[in-house]
């Protein structure tokens, strides 16, 4: 099977290229002409890449196919919020939401398609696991809208679209590097957030390494009792060794809080959630539930919101609460999946 540059660091696929570059008796500074065509300045094909000779580029088209992702749905919101559903080779599905804000894109991706953590809230919980993605699938969504519109590059990613990223870290880390490198997408560290419910050993792996990537922790529950009620991986990873393992990690912690009427929103929740954030100096993100998410749970009123957010505040924690954005569009992870799949079945009954 021939190697897939995309799934590859910059630095393992120029490797990869100087390697068979050599084997065909090619000169090596080949190697530094077709890296930057993976991601900097990508092509869809490798007969796109018109500063390489056409024999070249009909040997790179052998050895080392590109494969894109398939647009399947493309919606923008009145807010300017893009969603796009991509199908992969398999049939799966997959979404990244594009969130323009001043001068600032910012792309939320997915790690997997679907999860099977289960969270009581998420469209995708529901959906239970399909697979993981590889890093050709996640750094791809990128890619994609590049070869779209060099325009539409993101300026900032979150890993927060579907799947946990923690629980796909191999391809994770890999992509990370194509993120960020120079070579690769050119992002910058602390412009790529990674956001996890706290797989605590892949935790301590995203910990280590050395550029100042920022961690989004999604919370939720302030309590083991509620965390367990919202979250199933409390069974697994409770939420004091969480805590403790986020004391070790010496950089800013946001903390994501989704207010879920009745549930999480009380002003002794509240109490609860600063004595968390407190010690860690974290940002606590007030989100507010996505109607659509899960039809069994209702929003926090708007007044509860503000309400929490003053607490948390009068408790010295910065707090900010989040518009919901592209609610006319189904922006909720793993939303705009679940509607097409339950039309695509209305079509076929
Ligand atoms: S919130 Fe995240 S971890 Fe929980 S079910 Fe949804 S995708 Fe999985």
């Amino acid at each position: 099977m021939s190697v897939d540059l995309l799934n590859l660091t910059p630095e393992a696929a120029r490797a990869a290229l100087a390697e068979w570059l050599t084997q065909r008796g090619e000169p090596t500074y080949r190697a530094r002409q077709v890296v930057p065509r993976l991601w900097q300045r990508p092509v869809a094909r490798w007969a796109d890449a018109t500063d390489l000779p056409a024999p070249l580029r009909a040997a790179l088209d052998e050895a080392f196919p590109l494969t894109g992702l398939t647009l399947r749905t493309h919606q923008v919101s009145t807010d300017g919020t893009q969603k796009f559903l991509w199908a992969l080779d398999d049939g799966e599905a997959i979404e990244s939401v594009l969130i323009p804000e001043g001068k600032r894109r910012t792309l939320c991706i997915s790690s997997q398609a679907g999860c099977a953590l289960g969270c009581v809230f998420c469209a995708t919980g529901r959906m239970g696991f399909r697979r993981n993605l590889s890093a050709r699938e996640i750094a791809g969504q990128v890619r994609e809208l590049v070869l779209r519109d060099p325009a539409l590059k993101p300026t900032n990613i979150v890993f927060m679209g579907m799947g946990e990223p923690l629980l796909n870290w191999d391809a994770v880390d890999a992509t990370l590097t194509i993120l960020n490198r120079a070579e690769g997408l050119g992002i910058g560290a602390r412009h790529i957030t990674l956001s996890t419910v706290g797989i605590l050993p892949n935790l301590v792996k995203f910990a280590k390494r050395p550029e100042q990537f920022r961690l989004a922790v999604s919370l939720h529950a302030p309590s083991p009792a509620l965390r367990r009620e919202l979250m199933p991986i409390e069974k697994k990873y409770a939420l004091p060794q969480l805590m403790d393992a986020l004391k070790q990690f010496h950089r800013r912690v946001t903390l994501e809080y989704v207010l879920i009427g009745g549930k999480n929103d009380s002003l002794e929740t509240a109490d609860q959630l600063a004595k968390l954030a407190q010690p860690l100096e974290a940002l606590v993100n007030l989100l507010p539930l996505h109607p659509g998410g899960a039809p069994d749970l209702t929003p926090s009123t708007r007044a509860q919101m503000l309400a929490f957010e003053r607490r948390l505040k009068q408790r010295g924690v910065e707090a900010v609460l989040r518009r919901s954005r592209g609610l006319d569009i189904s922006a909720a992870c793993g939303q705009l999946r679940v509607e097409v799949e339950a039309e695509e079945h209305a079509h076929i009954e």
